[in-house]
């Protein structure tokens, strides 16, 4: 339920109202934008008299909510999120640039990317330190010394770090990291999930090989009910019946989330084609359907690289699809 207060209300008469909705057992998220202020009712709201709120003299209106996301509901949260990261905000206005390697390989490996994407534009480092592979068979990263590599790579160039979390028992591991991945394959992993809303750390939550846009947003839910916030989706392309490209990126996942919610949308292009040459293409398009930034794969020595080489850009690569992405951002912008 949405209650959607009259302008310039006073702030008594408004924690009275939230005091009076949680004396009901329900929970509020207040949301005080630049135009509206609304309360989102979180809970059973089936005995709540929708009538009597109505009838308050500071309720403009009253709308019931059958989404069964609340806090990532664009209704209970009208403007669009910014989550900070270091000196970055990401979401709203903002277009995000996040490079690195799929897997953090050694210590020359990561720092040399990492001069070489933030020379190149990019606001945010990753990198796998915990791998998710196909086979048991490859190489599986370097786990917690991957960690600390990234975080020379970050001490070395500023930029804030974003890795990957397979397994609750790992979460002490990520003390120092800035953003946590949370990978495709554990999309619907739901104790990780109420784990990581314990945390205030911002996650970065990737679509599911086969899951729907609602599916993404309850995991986000699941998240966001725990206390935290701070979630950045990530479009990464859908399994499909096609087969020349890794994945299928789902674009209208952009302009249909960007409806949704309020949380800040990544799209991931190396993940969604698999191939390189199609990274720079996908980027542009991520850039013109809405997107608040883009995760890219780039690699140093692509033809050697431990994981996921075909998918991955040169830093030279990178650099023109930052200047290329930010041009399609500034004609859109100019109308
Ligand atoms: C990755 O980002 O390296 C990764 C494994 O991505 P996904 O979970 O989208 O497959
Ligand atoms: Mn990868």
């Amino acid at each position: 339920m949405i209650i959607l207060l009259k302008n310039g209300v006073e702030k008594t008469q408004v924690d009275n109202l939230i005091n009076w909705v949680k004396s009901q057992g329900l929970s509020v998220h207040l949301s005080e934008g630049q135009f509206q202020t609304v309360l989102g009712l979180i809970g059973d709201v089936s005995g709540v008299d929708i009538d009597l709120i109505r009838g308050l003299s500071i309720v403009e209106n009253v709308t019931r909510v059958s989404e069964p996301y609340k806090n990532a509901n664009r209704k209970f949260h009208p403007d669009d999120s910014v989550i900070r990261v270091g000196d970055t905000k990401i979401g709203g206005e903002n277009f995000t640039f996040i490079a690195g390697p799929c897997s953090v390989e050694s210590k020359e490996q990561i720092c040399t990317i990492a001069g070489e994407v933030k020379a190149a534009g990019a606001n945010l480092l990753r990198g796998g330190a915990f791998k998710p592979r196909t086979s048991p068979y490859d190489f599986q990263g370097l786990r917690g010394d991957g960690i600390e590599l990234l975080l020379e790579a970050k001490e070395l160039t500023g930029l804030p770090i974003v890795t990957e979390i397979m397994d609750l028992s790992h979460l002490p591991l990520f003390d120092c990291v800035d953003v946590i991945q949370v990978g495709a394959r554990n999309m619907q992993n739901m104790e990780l999930l109420k784990a990581l809303g314990k945390t205030d750390k911002p996650v970065l939550l990737k679509r599911g090989l086969s899951s729907t846009l609602k599916e993404l947003l309850m995991s986000a839910e699941y998240i966001m009910a725990g206390g935290n916030s701070k979630v950045i989706l990530c479009e990464r392309g859908i399994r499909t019946f096609e087969t020349v490209t890794r994945n299928t990126l789902d674009i209208s996942a952009v302009p249909a989330l960007r409806e949704l919610t309020h949380l800040p949308i990544i799209v991931d292009p190396s993940h969604a084609a698999g191939i390189s040459r199609f990274v720079k293409t996908l980027s542009y398009t991520a850039a013109a359907a809405g997107a608040h930034g883009v995760m890219i794969e780039v690699h140093n020595d692509p033809q050697n690289a431990l994981c996921d080489g075909a998918q991955s850009i040169t830093p030279e690569e990178f650099a023109e699809t930052v200047r290329g992405a930010n041009k399609i951002r500034e004609a859109i912008a100019g109308g």
